[in-house]
């Protein structure tokens, strides 16, 4: 399986959870205990050992807060 990061802008998430439903395995969740400085709760990845970098989340945001990476394990 492929393995992947993400990072995630946390200032310009708007929490519109659109990322949380479009991620397969379901590793994303607004983050219920903190407020960016825009008063949204910002999406954060809760098992990001899991996430395979399908870049899912990535495409459906809105507002390109999050950035993917792949980690390539064939090299
Ligand atoms: S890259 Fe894919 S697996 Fe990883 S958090 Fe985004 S949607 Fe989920
Ligand atoms: S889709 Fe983007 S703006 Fe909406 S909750 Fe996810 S990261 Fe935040």
């Amino acid at each position: 399986m492929a393995k992947g990061r993400i990072e995630v802008a946390t200032e310009r998430c708007k929490g519109c959870g659109l990322c949380i439903k479009a991620c397969p395995l379901d590793l994303l969740e607004l983050d219920p205990h903190s407020l960016n400085k825009k008063g949204y709760q910002p999406m954060r990845i809760h098992t990001p050992e899991k996430c395979i970098g399908c870049a899912h989340c990535a495409i459906m945001c809105p507002d390109v807060v999050i950035t993917v990476y792949r980690l390539d394990n064939s090299k």
